[in-house]
């Protein structure tokens, strides 16, 4: 059998090397009958703590039976814990589980209820015990916050382009036969690299005519300004202090 790291602080300590700091976490006793116990500050489960027990128990339940396991201060115990120097990596970062997850059912079509499958979860859990599961309309309001952020990225690009920008429409009809227009820009950025972007994807009343189409173009002089103003103008405020997406951004 491998020695964990948990093996190892505990060994240390009975050797009187470290001093386990797991017992910030309990309440030293002894009982009537002389026999030292720990019971746990959270939810007073008792265990036999003399000093050749080691305080391996003492540390599983607080890692995955305490009902405070998820605490803020016991997360922050686990993660500085170290074994040979090196910090060990505990707990679920959620902004980047959040974050993949969004990305994922973007980049693969999934539907939303595929976060709520119990096999999807399972292997999560597997991966990390301490990942929080999340619900589909989490997971629906986090890709809806990603295309906002992506819809004003390339909207701020688009305006400090140097050259000019390129919109074509396609038609596609749907099987209820409901007309849709694709609206695609295309645009050389400073570095001369050619861009192919969908801007909308619009339902167009029937019948499909030259001003039906202007109109959602926009129907002043200089339409492309006016497409591009007028959505910047119509997005919601940019989500900087949203969870989602802000360590990528900070760390970029
Ligand atoms: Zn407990």
């Amino acid at each position: 059998m491998s020695t964990t790291s948990e093996d190892t602080l505990d060994f240390e300590e009975s050797h009187g090397t470290t001093k386990s700091g797991v017992w910030s976490f309990y309440i030293k006793s002894t009982t009537d009958e002389g026999k030292v116990v720990s019971e746990c500050k959270y939810c007073q489960k008792v265990y036999i703590a003399g000093s050749s027990h080691g305080t391996s128990n003492m540390r599983r339940h607080l890692r995955s039976q305490c009902p405070s396991r998820n605490s803020p201060e016991v997360l922050e115990f686990f993660a500085k814990s170290t074994s040979g120097g090196a910090v060990r990596s505990v707990g679920c970062n959620q902004v980047e589980y959040r974050e993949a997850l969004a990305l994922s059912i973007i980049q693969h079509e999934y539907p939303f209820s595929y976060v709520e499958d119990e096999g999807t979860r399972k292997v999560h859990s597997v991966l990390n015990s301490y990942v929080k599961h999340i619900s589909r309309n989490i997971a629906k309001a986090d890709i809806l916050n990603v295309f906002h952020i992506e819809k004003r990225r390339l909207l701020e690009s688009l305006q400090s382009l140097p050259g000019k920008v390129s919109l074509t429409s396609d038609f596609w009809t749907s099987i209820t036969t409901d007309g849709y227009m694709c609206i695609t820009a295309h645009f050389i950025d400073k570095d001369c690299n050619l861009h192919k972007k969908i801007l909308n994807f619009v339902y167009v009343e029937a019948p499909h005519t030259g001003p039906a189409i202007s109109k959602e173009f926009g129907d002043t002089k200089d339409e492309n300004k006016a497409f591009l103003e007028f959505d910047l103008c119509s997005l919601p405020p940019f989500p900087r202090s949203s969870s989602l997406y802000s360590s990528a951004s900070s760390s970029s």
